[in-house]
């Protein structure tokens, strides 16, 4: 059963096989997957852009690539996945490397043989730093009570204190004492001077930018797209039609069993007229004494893009966490037991919803990476969409 909606007489008749709500990368991943096998999808998204909180654009002044919605960098290990983003965009070859600010000095992330020696002033062997950061442990980590009780039973209380310790209060705005110790189950840390950030065997960065590859997903016609407009407001939309949607889960339910919580982040922006303001693209800030938790220098991450790289301009935002209000953009779950719970009672609730698919990281209340949220549609669309549009058709 395909359906036609609103149509006034003399109108072309459109016909729709599914509704998804959210053009994040979940919504776009179903789309694509749906037009490939035949199916026409309406897409809506409340924003005026696709690529959710992946989405990315061009500074007018400085033609640098802003993330809009925070830095995001394309790494997986997932090889369906690689192989799937690039049918629609090629990669360059960014490698991520992180660096720290703690207390006027920089030293390279995740704590590496680097690291260690820097913040100990010393020429340790792998095999010397090992034993002297075991030496500097307390308990076991299997024993922690809490998030620092484990930090401090894997890395010792030195790189703890100096690393950890205030850049997680800043993140989560809690003692790390109060919070679970469930957040680590290990610390990376490396006897070595590997300082790569991510161990992904497929990274980079879309080479035309994000709302390229974004935009490439979805550029077969059966494929429609309504931006601002708001799934619970727009009374235009075709009702009953199979729905995908992946928006914020309590919005849904109308809040019925309460909200769940997020952690989001304010961005602060500062334009220098430099080549490069802090010569790599993400600076942690690991001490109290600066309230954000660090820096992002967008040009940085498309060294390949010459012309605008070597430019005597370059765009700079800080990051402010925390607890996200009504009306603020959610960015990380906090799944605290409280949220779990109401977590609990929605997912009861969707069972009743027999012709909406929930998905994403709003829709699953789940923190997702960009390689997890399309590696969970493409599974979701298999299991779950398919045979719900196959059915349609009958
Ligand atoms: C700060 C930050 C940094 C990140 N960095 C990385 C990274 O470096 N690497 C990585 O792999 N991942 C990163 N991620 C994760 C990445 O953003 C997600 O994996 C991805 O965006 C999830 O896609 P999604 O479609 O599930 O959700 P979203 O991108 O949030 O898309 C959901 C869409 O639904 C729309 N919507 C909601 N309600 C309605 C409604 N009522 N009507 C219509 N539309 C609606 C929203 O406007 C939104 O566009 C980061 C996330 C954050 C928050």
């Amino acid at each position: 059963m395909s359906y036609n909606f609103g149509v006034k007489k003399g109108e072309k008749v459109k016909k729709y096989d599914l509704l998804i709500v959210g053009a994040g990368l979940f919504g776009l991943t179903i789309a694509q997957r749906a037009a490939e096998e035949g199916f026409s999808p309406l897409v809506i998204d409340k924003r005026p852009h696709i690529g959710g909180n992946a989405y990315s654009y061009f500074d007018k002044d400085t033609g640098i690539e802003i993330h809009k919605y925070g830095a995001h960098l394309f790494h997986t290990k997932n090889e369906k996945v690689w192989e799937y983003v690039n049918r629609f965009s090629s990669f360059t070859n960014y490698r991520h490397h992180v660096f720290t600010l703690h207390e006027g000095r920089i030293y390279p992330m995740p704590i590496n043989l680097g690291t260690i020696n820097q913040y100990y002033s010393a020429a340790m062997s792998p095999k010397e730093a090992e034993d002297l950061v075991e030496s500097k442990t307390e308990g076991a980590a299997k024993d922690a009570k809490n998030l620092e009780e484990r930090a401090v039973a894997l890395i010792g209380r030195d790189l703890y204190e100096a690393f950890i310790r205030d850049y997680t209060y800043k993140q989560w705005q809690t003692d790390p004492r109060q919070l679970p110790a469930s957040i680590f189950t290990r610390l990376p840390i490396r006897f070595n001077y590997d300082s790569t950030y991510f161990s992904d065997p497929y990274q980079g960065q879309p080479k035309e930018g994000y709302c390229a590859l974004f935009g490439a997903m979805i550029e077969d016609p059966k494929i429609e797209v309504r931006l601002e407009c708001d799934y619970f407001e727009d009374k235009s939309l075709p009702k009953g039609l199979p729905t995908v949607y992946t928006g914020p889960l309590d919005r849904y339910f109308g809040y019925r069993f309460g909200i769940l919580g997020w952690r989001t982040i304010d961005f602060k922006e500062k334009r220098y007229d430099l080549k490069s303001f802090q010569g790599c693209s993400v600076l942690n800030k690991s001490d109290l004494s600066d309230p954000s938790t660090r820096s992002i220098e967008f040009k940085a991450f498309n060294p390949e893009r010459k012309e605008v790289f070597e430019s005597q301009k370059t765009v700079v935002w800080d990051e402010y966490s925390r607890f996200a209000g009504q009306g603020d953009e959610p960015y990380y779950p906090i799944g605290t037991e409280e949220d779990k719970e109401i977590l609990a009672k929605y997912l009861d609730a969707e069972k009743g919803e027999k012709n909406v698919i929930f998905g994403g990281r709003l829709g699953e209340y789940a923190y997702y990476n960009m390689d997890q949220t399309i590696a969970s549609a493409l599974e979701t669309f298999k299991k779950k969409v398919l045979p719900m549009l196959k059915d349609g058709r009958k």
